[in-house]
């Protein structure tokens, strides 16, 4: 038995509660969105232990792609070019795809390298931060280049900081520094509370790659 049949009152006097709530709520948010007047192109750093930093940002280009924007991907650090994603948007007009990395750090082992294929990356990230033709530009794991002090600090902060009024960016990675968040319009920590890889489970196609 459901409760308005054990109590029509009582269920009646909640459901008038609920409704009296709801529009209160429907007011503050109206009003609020209302006075949302502004548009800019938005920095978003994406940043955390936990999983969803680059499939997140990912969502962000099928959007941008979606209503017919100009896109431009560069990812930094991994040298794997077998990604879903990448098979995905990389084939797309719209996406100008590109993967700049030589492995994760710890499997080159040389920093030297790292450091000049970092600054050999950088310099098509910064022509696209140059170029108002795209709308949106992910820089995926870039903040591993700035917490390594990879690339120049200050070079990657004017670059991102100078770019078309109209241009969003996204960057992922964990450990965002501190003068990164500082620019950014929205900042996402995404926190780890459970990974199946500590259960022994692999990289899966499709969830991970
Ligand atoms: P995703 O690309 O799945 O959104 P991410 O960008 O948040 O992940 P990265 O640090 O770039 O995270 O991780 C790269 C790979 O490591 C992905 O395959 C991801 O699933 C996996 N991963 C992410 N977070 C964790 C974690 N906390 N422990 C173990 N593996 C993780
Ligand atoms: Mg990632």
């Amino acid at each position: 038995m459901s409760q308005a049949e054990n109590n029509p009152d009582q269920e009646a006097a909640k459901n008038q509660r609920h409704n009296d709530r709801m529009k209160r709520k429907k007011e503050i948010i109206d009003a609020h969105i209302a006075s949302a007047d502004q548009e800019k192109g938005l920095m978003i750093v994406l940043t955390g232990n936990g999983k969803g930093k680059s499939s997140s940002a990912f969502g962000m280009v099928a959007r941008s792609v979606g209503h017919g924007m100009k896109v431009g991907v560069c990812q930094f650090l991994k040298s794997r070019t077998d990604t879903g994603e990448e098979a995905f948007f990389g084939k797309l007009d719209k996406v100008e795809w590109h993967v700049l990395g030589d492995g994760f750090t710890w499997d080159t082992q040389d920093r030297a390298a790292d450091i000049a294929t970092s600054e050999r990356g950088w310099a098509i990230a910064e022509k696209m931060l140059n170029d108002p033709s795209y709308d949106l530009v992910v820089l995926d794991e870039l903040t591993y280049l700035l917490s390594y002090n990879y690339l120049d600090k200050d070079t990657v902060l004017d670059a991102l900081q100078s770019r078309p009024a109209m241009q969003h960016v996204v960057v992922t990675g964990r450990a965002a520094i501190a003068e990164l968040c500082d620019i950014a319009d929205t900042i996402s920590e995404i926190k780890d509370v459970k990974h199946a890889y500590k259960d022994g489970i692999q990289a899966q196609k499709g969830i991970d790659l």
